[in-house]
């Protein structure tokens, strides 16, 4: 009998759960052993037993996430970092030089946008902000020579609007730079930028990818793109090791442990968040839904033609404008009030003073009657309770 199964790639599910997380050889525990060690005995002078040196360099514990997560975001590496932030900062030192120039979507993380203008500028990398859904505005930003790097948030935090990454990236190789895609929202469940075009993609495994609200990471992935005459996995690998804002091993087996049930939790955010989406939108109380799972949202076709979902954050505007939003924020008792997003539990947040605080009053600042939440898996009709209870009390 032939078999039709060797040529069928796995799916999503099955790679989540074995990719890099094989039995350990030694013991046959099934779960790899989170390897808390510095460093590794030799055999002889740099004669390594399994290709381990000193945990800043590789640990199975790092490694074996990074398998997971790059198989699973489609890359030809993945690096784990300690946090979302570290990982962005290892990236763009790695394709950066002083002189430099980003085109950055002005609807993204606030933390994000203080790395590049208060970190990066005094090192001499100029940055544009632009609208992400104006593809006219992204090509008059770049500056043709210095201009290296297109970086995207698709949906963006917190107005969830949707880029066309095939778009952008096609804009990214007419200028001869880099598209970075921050999939941290989307999660690699429900969107693969690399597939679309993208460089490399970037994701804060905090949220969706650890879920459990228990640990800090961040990880970079990329393809098989070549920069500055290397290969890029080769730039960022020595950004890695030789700044050494690694993941610890406790933390990639959190995150790793996290990975292996994604979609799961996935499926269970996004149905309760497109329920909750439109239960407010019937409301009184609410005056505009931002979901890209209502059709009613510009970007609505182009999620749906590039994701595979539409996640689980959800952001709305209460008809009684910045009080009322404050209210309502304070108001919850199930939804805790919280920055971050993507664990199990469900989160709500008032953006402009919590998440966005360092971007209050510029450009960039988001509507002061903005509330987000980050939808749990609890049973969404307890979530809808709670949301009534605090809306009512809001008006
Ligand atoms: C949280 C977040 C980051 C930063 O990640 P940390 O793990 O907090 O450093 C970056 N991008 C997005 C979209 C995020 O939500």
């Amino acid at each position: 009998m032939t078999s039709t199964t060797a040529t069928r790639t796995r799916g999503f599910t099955t790679t989540a759960v074995h990719a890099g997380q094989e039995p350990d050889p030694l013991t046959g525990a099934v779960i790899p052993p989170i390897y808390q060690t510095s460093t590794f005995a030799q055999d002889g002078i740099n004669v390594l037993r399994a290709g381990h040196e000193y945990s800043r360099g590789s640990n199975p514990t790092r490694s074996g996430f990074e398998e997971q997560l790059a198989a699973l975001e489609r890359g030809e590496r993945g690096f784990a970092f300690a946090s979302g932030i570290a990982a962005e900062d290892a990236l763009l030192r790695a394709v950066l030089r002083p002189g430099d120039h980003i085109v950055l979507g002005a609807d993204g993380y606030g933390g994000t946008n203080r790395l590049i203008t208060k970190v990066l500028a005094p090192w001499d990398i100029g940055h544009t902000a632009v609208d992400i859904t104006d593809l006219d505005a992204v090509l008059a930003a770049v500056r043709p020579g210095s201009t290296r790097v297109l970086w995207l948030e698709t949906p963006s935090n917190p107005l969830l609007g949707i880029a066309d990454v095939a778009a952008w990236a096609q804009l990214a190789r007419d200028a001869g730079a880099l598209l970075v895609v921050d999939n941290t929202f989307a999660s690699p469940y429900l969107q693969n930028p690399l597939e679309l075009g993208a460089h490399a993609v970037v994701h804060s495994t905090t949220k969706y990818i650890g879920g459990h609200s228990d640990v800090l990471g961040g990880a970079v992935v990329v393809g098989t793109a070549e920069w500055r005459g290397a290969p890029l996995t080769e730039a960022v690998g020595f950004q890695q090791f030789a700044a050494g804002a690694v993941a610890g091993p406790q933390d990639s087996y959190l995150a790793a442990r996290g990975l292996k049930t994604l979609s799961l939790r996935m499926e269970r955010h996004q149905d309760n968040a497109q329920r909750i989406a439109e239960w407010l939108l019937e409301r009184p109380e609410v005056s505009q839904v931002l979901y890209p799972g209502l059709p009613e949202h510009p970007g609505h076709g182009l999620a749906a033609a590039q994701m595979r979902g539409f996640g689980g954050m959800v952001s709305f505007r209460p008809a009684g404008g910045e009080a009322a939003a404050r209210a309502v924020a304070e108001g919850t008792r199930l939804y805790s009030l919280s920055v971050s997003l993507g664990g199990v539990e469900s989160l709500i947040c008032y953006p402009s003073e919590m998440t966005h605080a360092s971007v209050r009053g510029t450009a960039l600042a988001v509507p002061v009657d903005l509330v987000r939440l980050s939808v749990g898996i609890e049973d969404v009709e307890d979530q809808l309770e709670d949301l009534e209870r605090a809306l009512a009390g809001a008006s």
